[in-house]
């Protein structure tokens, strides 16, 4: 009676949950994190959309997500009273790879073996897919809020799932595992009632665990704290909930290398709990520079993408930012331009650029940071004037002359007599620029050159006159001032033999009429120690390794 339709995954889908069925991933306790997860971000979503059409709450029962256990069917249900989905909806979000982590893993996938692939779910998370873990059967029952036909999806984790209306008396998604055999052991509600203690805590939202007690009376037991974590003191969480809660907001799976949790109090009232990751997110370089900060207002969330919540030179940044000093119906569009989070957005850059610099006193865990991030926030120099000096102020370099990470402060602590400039160099890779022959001048007189090897230098570079009155000069131009720099203690040795003068010109005269456009000019130099020439860029002209990379970019 009931109308079933039959549907193939798309072929990724079909490849992941062959790897999550038959994975060797040891914790398979993630599936109970995944699905609250879900189940919190869609009461999230349904809260925030009846914002502006109250009705879709109206009668509606508080917020919560309830579990369910029936030990004789071996089953778990996982049921929320969130936004439920639509067909559509069932079919985009259930059956394609939808979400950059999940994309992520596939693409991850085709180097990696058996270990590898096991790694990989630990690392980047399979979301929903993870309930084949346990379950050799998964089925969703689930109607969207305003809509009034429920549906209902099915699928053994093979290649295809099925799909058809169902009753659904409510809004909301509720899943029911049927557990493989070897996965019975989460029918014991100790181990379910550990798992979302640990995993789900955080969560604002109340997980309940229902059940029946001795005489088949109906009971019910909260698990989590269910208060966001955001709004409890510091002193009562611990550091392994601020890492849970990490993995919460950012959907993913390292140990975060820097954790900040503030309110800021006065004329504007927020709360910040802010995490620089120790990995890399995969989006980091995509063109759009999106940064991923959870804006809530008064614990209602928001939005996360609000590009006005964060400069994008800061978008490695995860975590949530709550104010009760937005109106709580501010839309999205709203939020542009917003005088209030524009406020908002200078405390946390301060508050961040503040913390960073702190932690630039251990050398060693700064540059394990530096390492990861450098390239993006060096962004932050020619895009915030504002904040320029405090940027280059945790700016680190390799340099000519040492093997570690430089600051501008340190070299300028080690600059020669008569020396008034900073030297830099461009290019792609440190080893070969220490050897480049336009540095042999430099290397006679011991005087220090950073090399600069990031694509974005080639832009900053260009926007920073001087540091702490010394101009930045680059060693490949013509008129760098190496001339004024005092000779090493001078080992009353005869002057160098040079060629007279006359011949010199008379050879750079006839390199000139050699190769004729291709230079601008051929001139004699006192910069060069071991090689007969070497090319330098005009003052002020573009640099070479920039003429280099925009001639290998077509342009
Ligand atoms: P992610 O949560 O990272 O987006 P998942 O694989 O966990 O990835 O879930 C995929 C999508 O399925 C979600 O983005 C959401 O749109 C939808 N979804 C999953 N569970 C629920 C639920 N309980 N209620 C509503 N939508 C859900
Ligand atoms: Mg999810």
């Amino acid at each position: 009676d009931r109308i079933e339709d039959r549907l193939s995954f798309q072929a990724e889908v079909t490849k992941l949950l062959d790897i999550v069925v038959h994975s060797l991933y040891s914790d398979r306790r993630i599936f109970l994190r995944e699905l609250i997860s879900n189940a919190s971000d869609a009461c999230d979503k349904l809260r925030y959309e009846a914002l502006t059409t109250p009705a879709l709450r109206e009668g509606a029962e508080d917020f919560r997500i309830t579990l369910r256990l029936d030990k004789d069917a071996g089953t778990i249900e996982i049921a929320d009273n969130g936004i439920g989905m639509n067909r559509a909806e069932l079919i985009d979000n259930l059956g394609t790879i939808a979400r950059s982590g999940t994309e992520e893993f596939v693409k991850h996938l085709k180097d990696a073996d058996k270990q590898g692939e096991a790694r990989l779910i630990g690392q980047f998370g399979v979301g929903f897919y993870s309930s084949f873990m346990v379950a050799e059967q998964v089925q969703v029952f689930t109607r969207r809020a305003g809509e009034t036909q429920g549906w209902h999806w099915e699928s053994d984790g093979g290649g295809a799932f099925s799909i058809g209306e169902a009753e659904v008396t409510a809004p909301g998604t509720r899943i029911v595992l049927h557990l493989r055999e070897d996965a019975k052991e989460f029918l014991e509600d100790w181990r379910l009632k550990s798992t979302v203690k640990t995993y789900s805590d955080h969560i604002e939202i109340p997980v309940v665990l229902l059940g029946k007690d001795d005489e088949g009376k109906d009971t019910e037991e909260t698990l989590n704290e269910a208060s966001a974590l955001w709004t409890r003191p510091r002193s009562e969480i611990t550091e392994e909930q601020y890492t849970e809660f990490y993995h919460h907001v950012s959907h993913a799976f390292d140990t975060p290398w820097h954790t900040v949790h503030f309110k800021a109090e006065g004329a504007i009232e927020y709360t910040g709990l802010l995490f620089v990751p120790s990995q890399k997110p995969f989006d980091l370089f995509q063109p759009e520079r999106k940064t991923h900060i959870k804006l809530y207002v008064n614990r209602v969330f928001i939005t996360d993408d609000a590009p006005e919540v964060l400069p994008s030179y800061l978008r490695f940044v995860r975590g949530i930012v709550d104010s009760s000093d937005l109106p709580l119906n501010v839309s999205r569009e709203m939020l542009q331009n917003n005088p209030v989070l524009r406020k908002i957005q200078g405390g946390l850059v301060k508050r961040l650029l503040g913390d960073l610099k702190k932690r630039a006193e251990n050398a060693d865990e700064y540059a394990t940071f530096w390492e990861t991030f450098g390239a993006v926030l060096k962004e932050g120099i020619y895009e915030d004037f504002e904040r320029r000096s405090d940027i280059l102020e945790l700016t680190r370099f390799r340099s000519s002359t040492t093997d570690g990470w430089v600051s501008l402060a340190d070299y300028v602590s080690r600059m020669k007599t008569g020396q008034e400039e900073i030297y830099y160099i461009t290019g792609d890779d440190a080893e070969t620029l220490k050897r480049s022959p336009q540095l042999e001048g430099f290397r006679a007189k011991g005087v220090e050159v950073l090399l600069l090897t990031d694509p974005v230098d080639e832009f900053w570079i260009n926007a920073v006159p001087d540091y702490q009155g010394k101009a930045l000069k680059s060693a490949a131009s013509s008129a760098a001032g190496l001339d004024a720099v005092a000779d090493p203690e001078s080992k009353d040795e005869t002057p160098e033999e040079t060629a007279p003068t006359d011949q010199i010109e008379a050879l750079a005269k006839a390199l000139q009429e050699t190769l004729g456009d291709a230079v601008k000019e051929v001139r004699s130099s006192t910069r060069l120690k071991e090689s007969p020439v070497c090319l330098v860029s005009e003052d002020g002209g573009m640099s070479l390794h920039l003429e280099r990379m925009l001639k290998q970019a077509g342009q």
